[in-house]
């Protein structure tokens, strides 16, 4: 029997929704363990958040909040050894985060200070005689079986793989003393937020997305409109952020941000097996290109072969008068 850690994720005190789905990873991880699944929130003034997790529901059994001015902003290197030392001490075989920017950069650390062997992007885990994870290779296009042989593991949960649980018991809470020691090694400086009042990419319920074929920045104000109208958020393809029409942040796919929104606008996107990496699980796919031959049409659950520039404002026009946005 050995439980299962999740590190919490949370940007000035909000949670990051994707922790919520590393919970339902590791409740299946210790379901076939035996033990309990923990989560970990590390952080100054997080006992709010802290609180919600505990009591929301999620499927954790118990919630660990540790405040320190050491973990006011985060910082690999300071919560590296905190994660690793509570992994220790709860005898946590499987610790895992999710596998954004937050995970990529924490877990990796952890597994070296706990010597565990390494799975990143788990999207599945199972027993065959043992904990077996799988995880996706080459643009989504392998699967491949991993089997992790160190006493501790290290994971990093593909968030769009595990729906968020609700309705499960509430987990206990308890207060961590970690005497947390600053590293000498790192800083922290400063952190430079995208601010913006639209949802973040991995947590939007709705994106809408553009391509190439928007063919300027100024175009995508069009997909910010419809967006907005469905309190969403907007996404774009690598052709487009690298030719400046969208933010780098905004890019999706397999160097980009995997989503999986319930709603999918993919617009002027001919749907690259690289971009389709990162979008293919979203819940409804709408494609809006001109070209009717696009590979996005195989993967669209509606297809529209139109000119971008007559439809999308039609659409925001159509929702408009429905009533949505106002
Ligand atoms: C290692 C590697 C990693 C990569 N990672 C990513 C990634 O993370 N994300 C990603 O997106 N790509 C990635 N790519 C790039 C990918 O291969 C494609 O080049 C890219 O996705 C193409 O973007 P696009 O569909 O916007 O552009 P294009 O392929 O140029 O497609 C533009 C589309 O717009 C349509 N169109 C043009 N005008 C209109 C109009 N007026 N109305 C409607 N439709 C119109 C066209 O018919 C066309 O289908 C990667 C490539 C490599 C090699």
């Amino acid at each position: 029997m050995s439980n299962v850690l999740v590190v919490a994720e949370h940007v000035e005190k909000t949670l990051r929704k994707v922790t919520l789905s590393t919970i339902n990873f590791a409740k299946q991880a210790a379901a076939l363990t035996g033990g309990q699944v923990h989560v970990l929130v590390l952080g100054e003034g997080v006992d709010t958040l802290a609180n919600e997790l505990a009591s929301g529901g999620y499927g954790a059994n118990v919630v660990h909040v540790s405040n320190s001015a050491t973990f006011t902003n985060y910082l690999a290197e300071n919560y590296a050894p905190a994660v690793a030392q509570v992994a220790k001490d709860l005898d946590a075989s499987v610790v895992c985060a999710p596998s954004s920017t937050f995970g990529k950069d924490l877990v990796p650390r952890v597994a070296a200070l706990l010597g565990a062997g390494m799975v990143s992007d788990a999207i599945e885990v199972f027993d065959d005689g043992g904990l077996r994870f799988k995880r996706p290779l080459w643009a989504d296009n392998v699967i491949t079986t991993v089997e992790v042989t160190t006493p501790f593991k290290a994971v990093t949960v593909r968030a769009t793989a595990f729906d968020a649980l609700e309705g499960e018991a509430a987990a206990e809470l308890k207060t961590l003393d970690l005497g947390a020691a600053a590293s000498d090694s790192a800083e922290f400086v400063s952190f430079d937020q995208v601010k913006s009042d639209r949802p973040e990419l991995t947590d939007a319920d709705v994106i809408v997305a553009g391509g190439r074929g928007l063919k300027s920045a100024e175009n995508f104000g069009m997909l910010e409109q419809l967006a907005d109208l469905l309190g969403g958020a907007v996404g774009a393809s690598r052709a487009a952020a690298d030719s400046g029409y969208a933010p780098n942040d905004w890019q999706i796919g397999q160097t980009g941000k995997v989503v999986a929104p319930n709603l999918y606008f993919a617009v002027a996107i001919s749907g690259a097996i690289q971009h389709l990496a990162g979008m293919k699980g979203s819940k409804t796919i709408v494609a809006i290109n001109k070209d009717a031959e696009a590979p996005i049409f195989q993967v669209a659950d509606y297809g529209l072969v139109a000119d971008a520039f007559t439809v999308v404002p039609e659409l925001t026009e159509k929702l408009q008068a429905a009533g949505l946005g106002k």
